[in-house]
């Protein structure tokens, strides 16, 4: 079977990587020469943990090249679709322009017998346009939402909780064609849902609605918590012991962020406003707010530290907008960071992967080498990414290397009591300071 992935980005390139893992000849094709000249010497464009053992084998073993020419898709047996779908300028709503590039690129080099498999997160009806569009030419379009979380990309691709084909009514031979794609992963028991277009596209969309949502109450309780002096992690254990609750993403602290959550739930609500349905889906605009509010709260609570020890200077630990990845799509430590920049704060951040991205992304931000640099001269430090790194810090021997005595966790993660004990003062977000 001949695979193609088009899209090389934190989904597609770690998909073509994975098709070629198991067994396939894979092409990964992408507008951006530079990070098809990375991919093809095996070096993952991002970081990404266990994708440059991924890559590195598929390329020595000739099964995974990558190319800009899209004309080398011809005789694929299935053409996965994996380019970004970001928040339109100026809008809630999706960008699908570079979804319908895609495919209108791919019109001239597919035909009888090829399966387009999306697998960007499109808003509700997407697929059933795209296939009309792809119809004329002979070749099936099936939608297959991809679920992985940046940071375990590659478990996640290669062991996911599930599968979800969204197929036209009664296209049992794009089931088939996916089934024999995934072969080996269903062979593990793996579950696998075959569902209409309109379906496939509200799980994908959905999850991440309930996602967003789940760590948005928490957050509110974070807000309630901080009034009335209540910890929110103590409740966030106690509800969470409620099987029917659980305990995976309620952690309160400066929110969720990245190139998935914030612009699929505004998508998500935009989609809804244009089929009749805002009401429906209002709530999601409340949990956006929560959301951008915890990063106004961090902000806050840095500036007031600031004022009491009459400094300027925060060192910031983390960029990323979560642990083991580069990504800073919308993320929190970063905006937090820009936004006391802007305020006239003296920000040297540190990040152990991030480093590169963020400085693309704020050019102005002082980025350190080292998190020994980010604290020297620190009179506030503040942990905006929980980072193993980080979470591993001793806190007698920070305390040895700045003068700051201050220290404002935005994750929630440290270990507050460790901290107090060699003179910090540990401000978690929604829980009573510990001193
Ligand atoms: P990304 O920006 O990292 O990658 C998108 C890639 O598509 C870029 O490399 C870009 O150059 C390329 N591209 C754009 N137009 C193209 C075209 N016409 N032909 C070929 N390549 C083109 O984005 P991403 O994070 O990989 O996300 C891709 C899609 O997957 C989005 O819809 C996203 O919502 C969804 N998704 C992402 C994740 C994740 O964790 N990143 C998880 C699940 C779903």
């Amino acid at each position: 079977m001949k695979i193609a992935v088009i899209g090389c980005g934190y989904l597609g390139a770690v998909h073509a990587a994975a098709m070629a893992s198991l067994g396939y000849e894979t092409v990964g094709v992408d507008v951006d020469e530079a990070k098809i000249e990375r991919l093809r010497r095996g070096e993952p464009p991002f970081y990404e943990p266990g994708l440059p053992e991924l890559l590195k084998a598929g390329v020595d073993a000739g099964t995974l090249r990558f190319t800009t020419d899209v004309s080398e898709v011809a005789g694929s047996d299935v053409v996965f679709i994996a380019v970004g779908t970001p928040q339109r300028a100026g809008s809630d709503a999706a960008d699908l322009t570079y979804v319908d590039a895609s495919i209108e690129s791919l019109l001239p080099h597919i035909g009888e017998g090829t399966l387009v498999a999306g697998k960007s997160t499109v808003p509700v009806g997407t697929a059933q346009r795209l296939a009309d569009i792809v119809a004329p030419t002979g070749a099936a379009l099936a939608w297959n939402p991809e679920f992985l979380r940046e940071g375990f990309a590659v478990e996640d691709t290669l062991t996911p909780d599930r599968l979800v084909y969204g197929v036209a009514d009664g296209d049992d031979a794009s089931v088939a064609r996916l089934d024999e794609v995934y072969a080996g992963i269903l062979a593990r028991g793996t579950d696998r849902l075959v569902v209409n277009f309109a379906t496939a596209e509200l799980v994908k969309v959905s999850a991440n609605a309930f996602l967003a949502t789940k760590i948005s109450f928490i957050n509110a309780m974070a807000e309630l918590s901080e009034t009335v002096g209540a910890d929110v992690t103590q409740l966030a254990d106690a509800i969470g012991l409620d099987a029917r609750i659980g305990r995976r993403f309620l952690n309160a602290g400066l929110g969720f962020g990245g190139g998935c959550l914030p612009k699929d739930i505004r998508a998500f609500q935009a989609r809804a406003d244009e089929l009749g349905h805002g009401q429906t889906l209002g709530f999601l605009r409340e949990v956006d707010q929560i959301n951008l509010r915890r990063r106004d709260r961090m902000v806050a609570l840095i500036d007031g530290e600031l004022a009491a020890v009459g400094g300027d200077r925060v060192a910031m630990l983390g960029l990323a907008f979560k642990p083991n990845s580069d990504d800073v799509r919308d993320s929190p430590a970063l905006d937090v960071s820009r936004t006391l920049q802007e305020r006239g704060r003296v920000v040297k951040a540190y990040d152990p992967e991030a480093s590169e991205t963020a400085r693309r992304s704020v050019p102005t931000l002082e980025i350190v080498g080292s998190v020994d640099e980010a604290i020297r001269n620190a009179d506030v430090l503040a942990l905006g990414t929980e980072w193993q790194q980080f979470r591993d810090l001793d806190p007698a021997e920070v305390a040895t290397k700045t003068a700051a005595r201050v220290i404002v966790d935005g994750r929630n993660t440290l270990d507050a009591r460790a901290w107090a004990a060699v003179g910090f003062k540990v401000i978690g977000l929604g829980r009573p300071d510990t001193a």
